[in-house]
């Protein structure tokens, strides 16, 4: 499959497909929102595209935890039959991707502050409502409170529909002191994003940025 951009990708999306990508790296093929677009500049520098919305023909990268982990600059070597790609850049695409999530999660959270339930008994209380939420935590949560909210959790998807699971949980990379900081508190071990918020997207984006902490790990281990 051809890896394009540009016009096709704007005439498919009014057309009103789910439009396909492939993963450059693993090969699989999977909805174009799905999917991380990556853009090569004239120095052959790749950028992570978060918005997909830059100019130029770019490539998509699935952002799964075991095809990053098999990315390497001899993979990258694959984009030089459509590009031009400075090699090695492994290590610097990563940090970019790393940093430019970072950044990205920052700002939703500051936009989705004014619809969140901050700390426990918020979060809680919550849980009565029927509506979507995305719950996190820090870190750093403690077992008393991850095992209180999980509880309530799993009680409130018995009452949703299997396929359309409203109750998301996910666990931050930042700790108390970070994720209050985002917040504009102290500490948070636990905030709930209410409805109205970009929950598909913050929630892809901190999934990303967890893979990818992973293989920074991973590729720490290997050097030492
Ligand atoms: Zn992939």
């Amino acid at each position: 499959m051809k890896l394009v951009g540009g016009l096709k990708t704007n005439l498919e999306t009014q057309q009103g497909k789910a439009t396909l990508r492939t993963c450059f790296a693993c090969r699989q093929t999977a909805k174009k929102a799905s999917l991380l677009r990556l853009v090569v500049d004239e120095a052959g520098q790749i950028w992570p595209d978060l918005s997909a919305k830059l100019p130029g023909r770019g490539v998509y990268l699935c952002m799964s935890e075991v095809c990053l982990k098999a990315l390497s600059d001899k993979r990258l070597n694959s984009l030089r039959r459509d590009f031009s790609p400075q090699l090695p850049q492994w290590n610097v695409l990563q940090e970019r991707m790393f940093d430019m999530l970072s950044l990205r999660i920052g700002q939703l959270m500051t936009s989705m502050k004014r619809r969140s339930a901050i700390g426990r008994d918020a979060v809680m209380h919550q849980m009565w409502d029927k509506k979507p939420l995305l719950i996190m935590f820090a870190a750093d949560a403690g077992d008393a409170v991850l095992r209180q909210v999980t509880d309530a959790v799993e009680k409130r998807r018995q009452g949703e529909m299997k396929s359309l699971s409203h109750t998301k949980v996910l666990v931050s990379l930042l700790d108390a002191n970070a994720l209050g900081l985002a917040l504009g508190r102290e500490k948070v071990s636990v905030v709930a994003f209410l409805e109205g918020n970009p929950i598909e997207k913050f929630q892809q984006n901190c999934v990303w940025q967890m893979n990818l902490s992973k293989v920074f790990d991973q590729t720490k281990g290997k050097t030492r």
